[in-house]
């Protein structure tokens, strides 16, 4: 029997995709790129289906896309013709949540807000969070290390997992599902696939750690006047906001004004223009007596002259409207079309004069070109969005020579995909690349697991 025809009786006839019915989501991600047909869709129900698969097409050295909610920014879920495509989105069960240990055993294939909706009728949370949280799954989140708005105060993907179940390129399912907070036994294994994006295993299931739903939350939308300020800002916050400060997002001026003249934001609260503006969040669990150290801390800093205004929430509806201007970003992003969007990081005082040396070089390559930047900053984390070069291929250059030059990552929570592959050098030594490569052909040997993501093989 025809290999193709093996997989579609693993997955029955609900777990497959074929030809005509094979629509843009399984082709194409938010960027609209597509580069190939897949031969074949396979949607499995179980990790058993899922490792029958990969052990059939490890056999016959077919490779395998793995997919999730295909919001990722790097192309890594854009597969080329000839692959079969692995989407996880029918494991998409809550298998079990316990408040009491605070852990969520879920499915691959979850949507990250699905997730949270649970949870928060149950009064907990998971606090990964940003803009594509009603697509993207907790699979892809895990296998990307997502990092998101709220990495100041409870860290990246993989901060916030205790066991992944996944399934390696020959079908053998590892990992255990570990529910342990502590548990020192040798190689911590489920880091293997958390940010290898599907690289060395697919992830089917993991363990992971919730957190109360906090019973208060803060917000207010500053108004700065200088970078300076906006360091100055970020370590009064820390310091007056210790255990609360939840979110920290910083809006240069270009952003702002776009995010704020869209349909769906809120008025500008502001009658003058500023250079930066930040969304100061606090989560805690006394609203009276948070709201009131946000007020006297933003008191502080107004009269100490580090901000120039501020406008608080007074209600829970009125900060979803302020977070809407700063969730606005692929919408921002789709004003620049050609272009490009960037995801670097960089020590604190070094994000200053990377942004003035790119405006500068962009003006004088690019004089049409619009540069629009924002970022979680308390992470030092900024993406500068732009539509020089009409999205190609030398503003990446450029970019990312300068993300070194200044002593950044080309990737602070996006990752490497397809598209970031070719400047992978700029942070990884010749030494580090070999053991990558060591460690995929330990894992992958037939290099069937999203070939070409993140590394190249030589053949
Ligand atoms: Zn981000």
């Amino acid at each position: 029997m025809a290999l193709t025809e093996q997989l579609k009786e693993i997955v029955g006839p609900k777990g497959y995709l074929e030809g005509d019915d094979i629509g843009e989501r399984h082709t194409s991600d938010v960027s609209g790129r597509k580069y190939g047909d897949p031969i074949l869709v396979l949607r499995p129900a179980t990790t058993d289906e899922v490792s029958q698969v990969l052990a059939l097409c490890n056999e016959a050295g077919q490779p395998v896309l793995t997919q999730g909610g295909m919001t990722g920014l790097t192309q890594g879920g854009i597969p080329l013709d000839g692959e079969v495509v692995l989407s996880l989105e029918r494991m998409n069960a809550v298998e079990a949540i316990d408040a009491r240990s605070g852990t969520a055993t879920v499915q691959a294939g979850v949507v990250l807000q699905a997730l949270e909706e649970q949870l928060e009728t149950k009064g907990l949370m998971f606090p990964l969070d940003l803009g594509a949280r009603g697509s993207c799954t907790i699979g892809g989140n895990l296998s990307t290390n997502a990092g998101g708005n709220r990495v100041l105060r409870y860290g990246m993907a993989r901060d916030l997992v205790l066991g992944v179940e996944a399934v390696l390129a020959d079908g053998t399912v590892v990992g255990g599902m570990n529910r342990l907070v502590k548990n020192n036994t040798g190689y911590d294994l489920k880091q293997l696939f958390i940010g290898s994006e599907g690289t060395l295993g697919v992830i089917t299931r993991a363990v992971l750690k919730l957190f109360p739903q906090p019973r208060s939350q803060s917000l207010a939308l500053c108004t700065l006047n200088s970078f300076p300020q906006v360091t100055d800002f970020l370590t009064l916050m820390r310091r007056r906001l210790p255990g609360t400060l939840s979110a920290f997002e910083v809006m240069w001026q270009s952003f702002f004004e776009k995010a704020i003249s869209l349909p769906q934001t809120p008025d500008n609260p502001f009658d003058e223009a500023h250079a930066f503006y930040v969304l100061v969040e606090t989560q805690g669990g006394d609203q009276e007596r948070d709201a009131k150290a946000l007020e006297e801390a933003l008191a502080d800093a107004l009269e100490s002259g580090v901000i120039q205004d501020a406008v608080i929430a007074k209600s829970g509806d009125e900060a979803k409207n302020l977070w809407l201007i700063r969730d606005a970003s692929m919408e921002v992003y789709l004003t620049l079309t050609p272009g490009k969007s960037y995801d670097v990081s960089f020590p604190l005082d070094a994000i200053q004069p990377f942004s003035e040396k790119l405006t500068e070089t962009l003006a004088e390559r690019w004089p049409e070109s619009e540069l629009v930047m924002f970022g979680h900053l308390g992470d030092g984390n900024v993406h500068p969005l732009t539509n020089a070069d009409n999205g190609g291929p030398e503003i990446d250059e450029v970019l990312f020579g300068l993300t070194s030059e200044f002593g950044g990552s080309i990737s602070a929570e996006h990752g490497i995909g397809l598209s970031r592959r070719g400047y992978l050098g700029l942070c990884k030594s010749d030494a580090d690349i070999e053991l990558m490569q060591t460690m995929k052909r330990a894992l992958d040997p037939k290099n069937i697991l999203n070939p070409g993501r993140i590394i190249e093989m030589d053949a």
